[in-house]
């Protein structure tokens, strides 16, 4: 627990919240501002700030949540597919800095693009290799 972390004090109850799925590692609840109907937000118990932050198990713990969520939000209402993803960083729109991965369900003709739709710089396509390679060397 972090004091004065906002997601901290949902999970340890001192705030409310929608609370749709939890775990031993994992903590998932209804977004307070949803983007559609459903949009859930699922956290890890522990406060990480950045996805840089967790562990091969604080991930395995939070996607496999991710993947439980999806499949019940897609049974309960009814949805066609669904935007699972994290802002992370403040210029990526990351607000509250507890990790976390919103999960967003999608219907046919709701109007909505994917996740192109966040950023589009239009970087130079000419060296794709030249790009690959830069990364490859960050590893
Ligand atoms: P992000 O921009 O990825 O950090 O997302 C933060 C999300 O938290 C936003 O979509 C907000 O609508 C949501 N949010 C903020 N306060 C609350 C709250 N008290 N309960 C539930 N969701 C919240
Ligand atoms: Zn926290």
């Amino acid at each position: 627990m972090t004091e004065d972390c906002l997601f901290c004090k949902i999970v340890s109850g001192e705030i409310p919240s929608y609370r749709v799925y939890e775990d031993e590692a994992v903590y998932a609840f209804l977004d307070i501002n949803p983007a559609s109907e459903g949009h859930t937000l699922v956290a890890p118990k522990k406060h990480f700030n950045s996805f840089t932050d967790l562990g091969a198990e604080d991930i395995a713990a939070l996607f496999e949540a991710a993947k439980k969520v999806t499949l019940a939000l897609e049974k309960a209402f009814s949805a066609n597919g669904m935007n699972i993803g994290v802002n992370n960083g403040e210029v990526a729109g990351q607000e509250v800095p507890h990790v976390h991965v919103h999960v967003i369900p999608r219907k046919k003709g709701d109007g909505g693009r994917g996740i192109k739709s966040i950023v589009w710089t239009e970087p130079d396509t000419a060296n794709l290799e030249g790009m690959a390679e830069k990364i490859r060397k960050a590893f």
